[in-house]
This record gives structure tokens, C-alpha cells and sequence, in this order.
């Protein structure tokens, strides 16, 4: 697909398209030359009708105007500007309309595979507001055709493996720290404490479990011993499984579904035992033996792949964060107040490990680890995170995301009860908390 994207932005809302579903319009427009090209100008160059579509596709060629992500102002209502994705087919009088058609067809199939849009979120403008568009599609009951086209081709070779996650890898199989039972290895968001990231397929494969109510904090294992926070279970057609943890499955899938390598598969999250966002991802050599995992780094440099580079089929901005926390500093050194706090709390040539230590040996991470239960107790730690992060200013560049700290020697000074505790889990203490108040945090 040809790009020419519009550079004003007058013509669509400000905020991200969530991409669930797409819409297929015709451009009514039969005169000669009215083809994806004049159509692409025609944006670019400041269309007069207050409307906008992603994508037009004519008779040869698709082109682009807008990135997925944008809300194009189509199908005559909010929702479908803010939610989904605006094919126009056009139908001048000079092209030839069932190669359009066609064409059009393997642009939505593409669109479908790359969002894990599902065959029942493929609508016509009709859908929305009951107009009769694309019309000459409609008239001639070639609804359902266009439907099959965009349905998964079964001849198409599978693609190897593809990235799950873009990030930071912070994690080794079978060492987290000095955490030897690590069943997968961990990649962080590339932004400490993002989440609602997209993650995708690494491998083709059925849905064996899903996982999805799973809360932030939770110790409990989900989808097999050991595993804890939202995520699923993918069997390969070779019998190897894929594991994917601390991400939430996208609604419409269940068990049994087929996914294919780079179809977007959920949103990494807070849920189960982190220490920061990050999504956890397993080789399992044979998917119904959970103890049956191997490194999956040796699949990554099978395929070639640097662990945490982009997926290879999202040129598109991910969707937006729903909750990332507050922004990252470019701050490499520790500022002279923080400096002053880190000495008031006892620390006596501060760098910026000692924000990170500080944060672990009183059992808070900036993000996501407090192993508590209930919700008064979250809400306290919510208010810990936020003032700690008041109180360093840059804390989220700090993150110990997913990782518990470089050596097991550190992992050891971690666990070996200083300050009083003997648990990996760090749980917010009052000490924390009056440390916060003595700076005035709190
Ligand atoms: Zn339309
Ligand atoms: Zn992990």
C-alpha cells in the first residue's frame, strides 16, 4: 500500500482510534479519473466535505491518507470515527469496480489480521447510520462476497515468528535476578510503566487458555502453576506453545480460536505478581506440559529477531496507552533536590540506583508490586507510587520493571530481610510511609 498521508489535521478528532472495527464506503464519485489517487489529492489538498477516510482503493492500487490510529470523521457518527477504520472503494466510471473490489477485499483482510478484527466487526457505512453505502455493492448483494475475501487465506504460507511485545528486555528465561524457576523471559514496555500496549502473536497456533480477571498484585496462578496475571496459552501446529502473561486477551477471543503470527492479541497490564509492566512470554516445547519450557531466546535467534523490536507489522502508532503513568525523564544524573531528599532519608552520596534501591528495599516499585489483597490497601500504595513519584520527580525512568535487580547477590541483599522483611514481594510498610512523611510526601 502507497502512503500519502494528510499532514493537517482538520479533518479528524483529536484523540487514537481503537482500531475494533472497519468500514467499507464507497466513493459515489463515477466521473473519470475519480480514482484512489484524485481521491488521495483530494485530502491532501484540504477537502472541502467534512469528511475523512483512512484508506481509497481503486482498480490498481490502495493508498493511504491516515494512519489507522486516526479518527477520521466517517460513517456518520462519534463512534465510528473514534473506533474504526474507513475503507472507501471508488467507482469511476473509467476503472474497473470488481477489481476494486477485490483489491479492497485483501486491504480489509490485511487490516483484520493486523488489529485481530474478527469477521462480525467488518461493517458498511450502512451499519452506522443506515445510508446506503457503498451502494453499488449493496444493489448488486455482493455483501457476503466482499466478507469471504477478507477472511484468512488458507494457501498463504505462515510467517515465522514475529516480536510479541516492543520494549526493553529486563528479564532472562530461568533468570530473574537470580530467580531460577523463570519459566519465560520479560519484556518491558519501552517507556518504564506503560501499559495498554499491544501484543501479538509471536507464532500461529489455537487458543488453548485464557486468563482475565486477574488483578494487580494477585500472587494466585492462572493459566498453570506458577503463572500469575491475565494472559493466554497458544498451541503452534508443531505442538509447541506460546505463553503470554501480564496482558489482557482481547474480549472476542475464546478458546479454540485461530491466531495467526503478528495478530495482535491483547494489551499488556498491571494484573498478577510484577514489579512493573511487562509482558511475560514462554517457549513450552510441548504446549500441554507447563514444566516443558525452554528459552525463548533460542526462538528468537532462530528467526532472527532482537527480543523486544517491533512487532514487523505495526508501522502504525500502537494504540494509546490507557493508564501509563506519569512521563519518563531524559534526566540521567539525580538532580540536586532529589539529591537533598535521598541524604535527608539517610543516603549519603545519592546516585540514581539509590532512588531504585530505595524504592525495592521498602517494597515499592513504581509500578504494580504491593501483594496485597484488598482495595484499601491498593488504593495506599496508589498514593505511595504518586507521591514517590512526586517526591523524585523522575522516578519512572528508574523502573525496576519485571527485574528484580542486575545480580542474585543483589537479589539476595534484597530477600535476606533488610529493613526487617524476608519476602520478595515487598509489601508497602509503614516505615515507607513515614520515610515519605519526614520529606514532607506524604
Ligand atoms: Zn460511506
Ligand atoms: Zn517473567
Amino acid at each position: 500500500m502507497r502512503e500519502q498521508l494528510v499532514k493537517h489535521k482538520d479533518k479528524i478528532y483529536d484523540g487514537t482510534n481503537r482500531c475494533t472495527s472497519i468500514t467499507v464506503h464507497e466513493t459515489a464519485n463515477t466521473s473519470k479519473g475519480a480514482d484512489a489517487q484524485a481521491h488521495a489529492n483530494l485530502q491532501s489538498s484540504g477537502n472541502v466535505r467534512q469528511a475523512s477516510w483512512h484508506i481509497t482503493v481503486d482498480d490498481t492500487e490502495a493508498i493511504r491518507s491516515y494512519p489507522d490510529t486516526a479518527q477520521c470523521w466517517h460513517g456518520g457518527t462519534r463512534e465510528a470515527a473514534e473506533s474504526s477504520i474507513a475503507v472507501e472503494i471508488c467507482v469511476n466510471e473509467d476503472g474497473d469496480y470488481d477489481k476494486a473490489f477485490a483489491l479492497a477485499g485483501r486491504v480489509v483482510r490485511e487490516l483484520r489480521r493486523k488489529h485481530g478484527i474478527q469477521r462480525n466487526k467488518v461493517y458498511d457505512h450502512a451499519h452506522w447510520t443506515g445510508k446506503d453505502c457503498p451502494s453499488r455493492m449493496r444493489a448488486a448483494g455482493r455483501w457476503k462476497e466482499f466478507l469471504d475475501l477478507t477472511e484468512p487465506n488458507q494457501k498463504e504460507k505462515p510467517v515465522g515468528m514475529i516480536s510479541p511485545f516492543e520494549g526493553r528486555l529486563t528479564g532472562h528465561h530461568n533468570d530473574r535476578g537470580g530467580y531460577p524457576e523463570h519459566k519465560g523471559l520479560d519484556v518491558a514496555p519501552p517507556k518504564p510503566g506503560q501499559v495498554g500496549m499491544p501484543v501479538y502473536a509471536a507464532f500461529g497456533g489455537i487458543i488453548r487458555v485464557l486468563h482475565r480477571t486477574a488483578k494487580p498484585g494477585n500472587l494466585k496462578s492462572t493459566w498453570a502453576k506458577g503463572r500469575t496475571g491475565n494472559g493466554m496459552l497458544v498451541s503452534n501446529p508443531d505442538g509447541e506453545g506460546n505463553g503470554y502473561n501480564h496482558m489482557r486477551p482481547l474480549d472476542h477471543f475464546k478458546v479454540g480460536d485461530k491466531v495467526v503470527a503478528g495478530q495482535l492479541l491483547g494489551y499488556n497490564d498491571r494484573s498478577g505478581n510484577q514489579t512493573g509492566p511487562h509482558v511475560h512470554f514462554e517457549m513450552l516445547e510441548d504446549w500441554k506440559n507447563e514444566d516443558s519450557d525452554y528459552a525463548p531466546e533460542l526462538a528468537f535467534e532462530k528467526f532472527k529477531i532482537k527480543i523486544g523490536s517491533a512487532p514487523e507489522r505495526t508501522s502504525i502508532a500502537p494504540v494509546k496507552p490507557a493508564d501509563s503513568g506519569s512521563k519518563p525523564s531524559t534526566k540521567s544524573s539525580v538532580p540536586a533536590d532529589v539529591k537533598k531528599k535521598l541524604k535527608a532519608m539517610g543516603y549519603k552520596n545519592p546516585g540514581t540506583g539509590d532512588v531504585e534501591k530505595y524504592q525495592a528495599w521498602h517494597g515499592l516499585y513504581p509500578d504494580g508490586d504491593w501483594g496485597s489483597k484488598t482495595e484499601a490497601k491498593y488504593q495506599e500504595v496508589v498514593r505511595a507510587q504518586n507521591a514517590t513519584k512526586k517526591m523524585f520527580g523522575v522516578p519512572d525512568n528508574w523502573a525496576s520493571d519485571g527485574y528484580w535487580g542486575g545480580t542474585s547477590k543483589k537479589w539476595a541483599g534484597y530477600t535476606s530481610g533488610r529493613n526487617g522483611w524476608n519476602n520478595p514481594h515487598g509489601y508497602l510498610t509503614k516505615k515507607y510511609i513515614n520515610n515519605l512523611k519526614k520529606v514532607g510526601a506524604w
